[in-house]
């Protein structure tokens, strides 16, 4: 599809998805996706230079990354909506860019109503007015499917890559994969590319023992499933031979939402009232994999979420009842590897051990 002309649009990064916003702006609205740059310090830096000091880390990760993608070309951001303050962080960030100088147009999702189909046709003409409504539909389609693929793909890679017996393999395809889901400009490329590395994965050779330590991931939205924010938590207990297991993502957290539904029942004698955006799950989810025997729990979130402070004593009447290790691991801007590796390696210490004695 044609690019609209003089639209640039970005969004902030988060975690891999970023590959989906493109290729959803550009093969379903027809307009041109600026990528900004994968988050490093200075995306840090910059986000939390110009944030109000009590505001949680993803304002400040995502200002930040706003800030690079205007500095690389983009001149319309889209900022999502939310059902914490993540609801009204859209409007404060556009201020704050605003102040410090920068031209842009600011579509702030938080201002339309998502629950309904118009409203997504309001959000598309704005940003092309000459967008083809079929065109629009597969190409958006598409983008989810991306989703799906990029949440099964990394699902599994965190499950097995502690055990890749061929010395590299398991993480080259993966990150082939992403590569090819960055790059893909069609629905055939989109398609060939998952399954390229869906069979390769199978193919490399795992040596994983027939009870590995399983450690199940909980937690806020955003810092749970960013790598660059939680420091590659994922990835460092994965390396020391666990199997790694996370529910949230987008996949089911949006995409099979109905679920939830059911989860909320069943976590009733847990708490009364629904906590956040993300308690439920993270609430069903400890209490099943501490049922199935699982080794450990981590509860990961950003300085400030009031939302999981208030998840934490539920977890820890969990821990008590199963008996199960639970580390919480709290991040903001100035979180640094050191110190997570140091209490990484303490809760490793501390679940191997327990399971030998069990
Ligand atoms: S869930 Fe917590 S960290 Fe995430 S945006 Fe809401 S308050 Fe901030």
């Amino acid at each position: 599809m044609d690019a609209v002309k003089g639209r640039n649009i970005s969004f902030p990064r988060y975690a891999e998805y970023n590959c989906a916003f493109r290729f959803i702006i550009e093969e379903a609205i027809g307009a041109k996706y600026i990528m900004p740059p994968a988050i490093t310090r200075r995306t840090m830096e910059l986000g939390a230079k110009y944030s109000p000091d009590f505001v949680c880390t993803p304002f400040k990760t995502t200002l930040g990354s706003m800030i690079e993608a205007l500095e690389a070309g983009a001149d319309t951001l889209l900022m999502t909506h939310g059902l914490c303050r993540l609801g009204y962080y859209g409007e404060l960030q556009e201020q704050i860019l605003r102040d410090l100088g920068y031209k842009f147009e600011f579509v702030n999702l938080s201002e339309y109503d998502m629950s309904k189909k118009k409203e997504y046709i309001r959000i598309v003409r704005r940003l092309n007015p000459k967008a083809h409504p079929a065109k629009f539909l597969a190409g958006f389609m598409e983008g989810l499917r991306m989703v799906e693929y990029l949440d099964e793909m990394t699902a599994e890679y965190y499950k097995n890559c502690g055990f890749d017996a061929s010395g590299g393999e398991y993480k080259r395809i993966y990150q082939d994969f992403l590569t090819a889901m960055y790059t893909a400009g069609s629905r055939g490329e989109v398609e060939a590319g998952y399954r390229t590395a869906k069979s390769a994965l199978r193919r490399v050779p795992l040596k994983k023992p027939q009870r590995p330590l399983r450690v199940g991931l909980v937690g806020e939205f955003y810092t749970v499933m960013d790598a660059f924010s939680n420091l590659e938590v994922e990835q460092k207990l994965a390396d020391m031979g666990v199997e790694v297991h996370r529910w949230m993502n987008v996949t089911n957290h949006f995409l099979r939402f109905s679920a939830e539904k059911n989860m909320r029942v069943k976590v009733r004698d847990l708490c009364a009232y629904e906590m956040g955006p993300t308690a439920t799950p993270n609430i069903f989810w400890a209490r099943e994999w501490a049922e199935r025997g699982f080794d450990g729990l981590v509860h990961i979130k950003s300085a400030s979420c009031t939302p999981e402070i208030d998840v934490m004593p539920v977890l820890q009447n969990i821990g008590a009842d199963y008996k199960i290790p639970v580390l919480y691991l709290t991040y903001d801007a100035q979180t640094s590897d050191v110190g997570l590796m140091t209490r990484l390696e303490a809760f490793y210490d501390m679940i191997h051990m327990r399971k030998r004695v069990l």
